[in-house]
């Protein structure tokens, strides 16, 4: 379990953090979401001690974070930290050797991540031959040399191609499936729905909310039908809920959506109105966020 306790961080006239609080109970996927210059970042240079200037508190497992603790600590930084000019494995081996991997147990640990990552063809050319994604898969294959308890992602697919984004995605499945805890900052609010199970919002270095997902769901977001149809009033509509308008479309938000569907279909059956779309649009977490800042993720 990882405790984030008061945590507060000013460079200079910017105040990174203000007052942070998370616990993150072991074995799960924990999102940190935000726009940017949330605090993301910071938050996780703190946890990994590159940052060691603050106020508050961190602990792993109730004790502080100290250089021995780290050892089961793997952090993949928001920049791409690899040697280009060297292999795959080559650059997977120099990590190995910083957390004091050797010999036959080293040479195993290379080919299993290699395998972890999906590139396992591809050990032996260097890396700046490597694709954008590639290169993302590699850094987290880095963090992962010394089989850590906790790995921390700092935004790991940004701008990278669809085949390894689904490679990471199952990476994190099976490290999830391994017991092992995720952080995942992420400014895809999409991507933390899908592969986390806890999320703490962060907006302006403030925790604005936290907590499990479904949870949250449930809480603040109301699902809604939407609804492309010829001619029906929107007064009518307004009969189930709140509507607004979607381009030539209305989204209506309502608690019932099932039943209030079902009155929809008979009034268009009965009035003859020409639907082209009719559908149930489940709450996502990106109106969770919008709910509690109103506003959509800023970029
Ligand atoms: P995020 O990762 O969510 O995008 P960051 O943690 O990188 O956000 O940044 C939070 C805020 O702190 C931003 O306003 C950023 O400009 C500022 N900041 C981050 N690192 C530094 C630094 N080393 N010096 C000065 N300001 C910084
Ligand atoms: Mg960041």
């Amino acid at each position: 379990m990882l405790t984030i306790n008061n945590v507060t961080k000013c460079f200079d006239q910017t105040e990174a953090l203000k007052d942070v609080s998370i616990t993150i109970p072991g074995g799960t996927c924990y999102g940190l979401v935000g726009p940017n210059g949330a605090g993301k970042s910071t938050l996780i240079k703190i946890i990994t001690s590159i940052i060691r200037n603050y106020e508050g508190k961190i602990e792993f497992n109730e004790k502080r974070i100290t250089d021995k603790s780290k050892q089961k600590l793997g952090y993949v930084p928001q920049d791409i930290v690899l040697e280009e000019d060297i292999s795959a494995a080559s650059n997977l081996q120099l990590f190995g050797r910083l957390y004091n991997l050797k010999g036959s147990q080293l040479n195993q640990r290379i080919k299993e991540v290699l395998g972890l990552i999906g590139l396992s063809e591809r050990s032996k050319d260097k890396v700046f031959t490597f694709s954008g994604g590639m290169k993302r898969r590699l850094n987290i294959g880095c963090a992962l040399m010394h089989n850590p308890n906790l790995i921390i992602m700092d935004e790991p697919t940004v701008g990278i191609d669809p085949q390894s984004r689904k490679y990471i995605f199952q990476m994190i499945g099976e490290l999830k499936a391994g017991g092992k805890t995720v952080v995942y900052a992420s400014h895809y609010m999409e991507e933390i729905e899908k592969l986390c199970d806890y999320v703490a919002f962060l907006d302006r270095g403030k925790m604005i909310e936290n907590g499990a997902i479904s949870e949250l769901l449930q809480q603040y977001a109301v699902p809604s039908i939407y609804i492309k149809a010829n001619g029906i009033p929107q007064k009518k509509l307004e009969q189930y809920g709140t509507v607004s308008q979607e381009k030539d479309a209305f989204l209506i938000y309502t608690e019932e959506p099932l039943p209030s569907m079902e009155n929809i279909i008979s009034y268009c059956r009965e009035n003859n109105v020409d639907v082209e779309r009719l559908e149930l649009v489940r709450p996502r977490l990106e109106d969770v966020f919008f709910r509690l800042t109103g506003s959509n993720l800023r970029d």
